[in-house]
């Protein structure tokens, strides 16, 4: 077991230059929750505006309206494009495009030939009939046409709706039925780790389920043949060939739509979010800046898919909002082997690498050797996202990627958030594995008990206190409602405590002013009367240095009233035993206590996980419960039959 440390003060590197020192920090956000109004009409300078907004925050959680900048005018295309061009800096690189294949050529995209890209794309759309406000289905891979579908969407006004390449025929129907989306642009097909992803006639299968679908535009990517529906499907380079090289930037109401975007469905069927234009611009624009404190010139790395809202929010427009050089991977961590990433961020230099906690479990059963082989020099900053972090894979990335030396940013955040939360700022705060950190400008986290008492406020000097995780104020980047159902956009965020946006993670708060994210409240258990959250439990597994990952919850149980049923993978060559399960039931009694004992060590070669690398803990809740019948949308599992086998494994016990 490796020593603990949970204190790493900020790294001297990282208070040079910052945006933002702890006094700063401190000062910001005082002002910030003081007087909103003036905070964020004051980061709203950050973009353009066609009409300034006059009118800042206009919300109320009850009943649910939710407003930002509602006078306001703007085009996030114009601001994440034009924009800098019309500055003079038309040359600087906004996209590095890196193949999934190494040996083939990277990519360079200007922010004027983005533009012209952008033009190019949108004109075509408007050739297919797309008009300001249609819902434009976006299935494609992770290249830079991808990005520029969005920006193409966004310049004309019409609502996008991205579905992640890897995603099935009849998910990707459904999402396409429950916006009524008339048009789709996808590619011929997309490449990971080698291997083909056949997107267009995924799409044709899709469409086969689903009517309405009016035109489609087919990018070509990969060469690969694909069947063409005459008057409904076109090829880009030929229909869009001759559309005009000029496109005005539609203006926007700061409250018109932006983009619709399915959650990850790790808690049940997806939700289609909606984010608007004024307060989705101005939030992704300040949080990129301050949260991974850029600076001109940087090349920042966000692995995400775009299909997720991390890569919409810090692929696309956080980025580009701010002039910076945004970097597009095709292809998966592991292919050709587990040292790509760390290849391409010595081939491009990169600055800033953000990535989430699957990735990095699945790097470190792999060990040092991989990350060691590669210089990484060019890095400055790390970041996280998705899941929590177990604090033994934050002080791998700590210790082996980042030589000890860089901050980390563990950024907790939704979909429905728009944007990041609760974060560290990486001059301002000292980090705590496993802690996502501070709020951020305008946050106001509060936590409350099943029965809605407050337990704690930001601010209040309270310390080590665990409950629900509620935002109480609004902020500009905020959902504003569930696409065609606010209903359920009230019934899911804001009925479970009246008044207050409802989270659905639990959370810890110390001493020190530091929030910890639980995992989500269906995950808590509650053995004996003792309440803990699923996520210690498999941190404390994950310590073992045999462990890769563990997901562990809660069954029923005739005495404690739950157990603790605990699902392990091991690293690459390792395998299970007796002697093995009963050092993980020592090492978990000692990291939390006896009360933490587990009930049931599952080991298995695979969890069942989201297609964005979430762990479905539903499922797994079920197998545990023995209830197999009713595992409910399974729709967005990344591989169907590691459920299976799971069963098999929960029959045999
Ligand atoms: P669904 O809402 O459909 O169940 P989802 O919640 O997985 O899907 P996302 O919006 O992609 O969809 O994920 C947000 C959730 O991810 C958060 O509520 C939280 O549980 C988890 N999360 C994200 N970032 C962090 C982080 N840094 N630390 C801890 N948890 C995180
Ligand atoms: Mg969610």
């Amino acid at each position: 077991m490796s020593e603990h440390q949970d204190w790493f003060p900020v790294p001297e590197s990282a208070t040079k230059d910052t945006h933002c020192s702890a006094a700063e920090y401190d000062r910001l956000y005082a002002g910030s929750i003081a007087n909103p109004d003036s905070f964020w009409a004051e980061q709203a300078k950050r973009i353009d505006w066609l009409a300034q907004p006059t009118k800042i925050g206009n919300w109320s959680y009850d009943p649910v309206s939710i407003k930002w900048y509602e006078d306001g005018v703007l085009n996030l295309c114009h601001n994440a494009v034009d924009r800098h061009v019309a500055a003079g800096k038309g040359d600087a690189i906004a996209f590095i495009f890196e193949p999934d294949e190494p040996s083939k050529p990277a990519r360079k995209v200007s922010y004027s030939e983005l533009q012209a890209e952008v033009i190019r794309m949108a004109n075509t759309l408007k050739k297919m009939g797309v008009a300001k406000g249609d819902r434009v289905t976006i299935y494609m891979p992770m290249i830079v046409e991808g990005a520029v579908a969005m920006l193409a969407c966004a310049r004309i006004g019409a609502v996008h709706s991205v579905v992640f390449g890897g995603f099935s025929p009849e998910a990707l129907a459904g999402r396409i039925e429950d916006c009524a989306s008339r048009f789709v642009i996808c590619a011929d097909s997309g490449v990971r780790g080698g291997k083909h992803v056949p997107l267009k006639s995924n799409l044709d299968a899709a469409l086969e389920r689903v009517s309405g679908v009016e035109g489609v535009l087919v990018i070509e990517h990969t060469g690969d043949p694909c069947n063409m529906t005459p008057h409904r499907d076109h090829w880009y380079h030929e229909y869009g060939a001759d559309v005009p090289a000029e496109c005005p930037c539609e203006p926007m109401n700061a409250e018109d739509p932006l983009f619709i975007l399915y959650t990850s469905g790790s808690t049940g069927k997806p939700k289609g979010v909606l984010h608007t234009t004024g307060g989705y611009s101005v939030w992704t624009a300040t949080t990129f800046h301050y949260v991974f404190d850029y600076k001109p010139g940087e090349v920042f790395f966000c692995s995400a898919d775009i299909g997720w809202v991390t890569g919409h929010s810090y692929v696309v427009y956080g980025p580009l909002q701010n002039g910076a050089t945004s970097l597009i991977f095709e292809g998966i961590p592991s292919y050709p082997d587990n040292g790509r990433f760390w290849d391409i961020v010595d081939r491009h230099q990169v600055n800033i690498f953000y990535t989430a906690p699957t990735a990095l479990r699945a790097l470190m059963r792999d060990g040092d050797g991989p990350v060691k082989a590669r210089s990484r020099k060019s890095i400055r900053l790390l970041g996280t996202v998705g899941e929590p972090i177990n604090p033994e894979a934050w002080r791998w990335y700590h210790a082996t990627v980042g030589e000890g030396k860089l901050p980390i940013v563990d950024t907790w955040w939704q979909t429905e958030t728009g944007g990041t939360m609760i974060t560290t700022l990486p001059g301002a705060h000292g980090m705590k594995p496993g802690s996502a950190g501070r709020p951020f400008f305008g946050i106001r986290p509060q936590l409350v008990d099943a029965d809605g008492q407050v337990i704690a406020d930001e601010g209040d000097a309270r310390g080590d206190v665990s409950g629900n995780l509620c935002i109480t104020h609004s902020w500009p980047g905020q959902a504003r409602t569930v696409y065609g159902d606010h209903d359920r956009f009230v019934q899911t965020y804001f009925s479970t405590y009246k008044g207050k946006y409802f989270t659905g993670d639990g959370c810890r708060r110390d001493g020190d002013g530091y929030w910890w994210i639980t995992g989500r409240v269906d995950d808590v258990i509650n053995v004996s009367g003792h309440r803990m959250g699923t996520a210690e439990v498999e941190s404390a597994l994950v310590l073992h240095d045999r462990v890769a990952e563990a997901a562990v919850v809660g069954f029923p149980h005739e005495i404690k009233g739950q157990g603790i049923y605990c699902y392990v993978t091991l690293n690459a060559g390792e395998e299970p035993s007796a002697e093995l399960e009963s050092e993980l039931r020592m090492q978990v009694r000692q990291e939390i206590g006896p009360i933490a004992s587990p009930d049931h060590i599952h080991f298995t070669p695979a969890l069942p996980k989201t297609r964005s690398g979430k762990i479905m803990r539903r499922i797994l809740r079920k197998i545990a419960e023995n209830d197999f019948g009713a595992l409910g949308d399974t729709s967005t599992l990344a591989d169907p039959s590691v459920v299976d086998s799971l069963i098999e494994g929960r029959r045999n016990r």
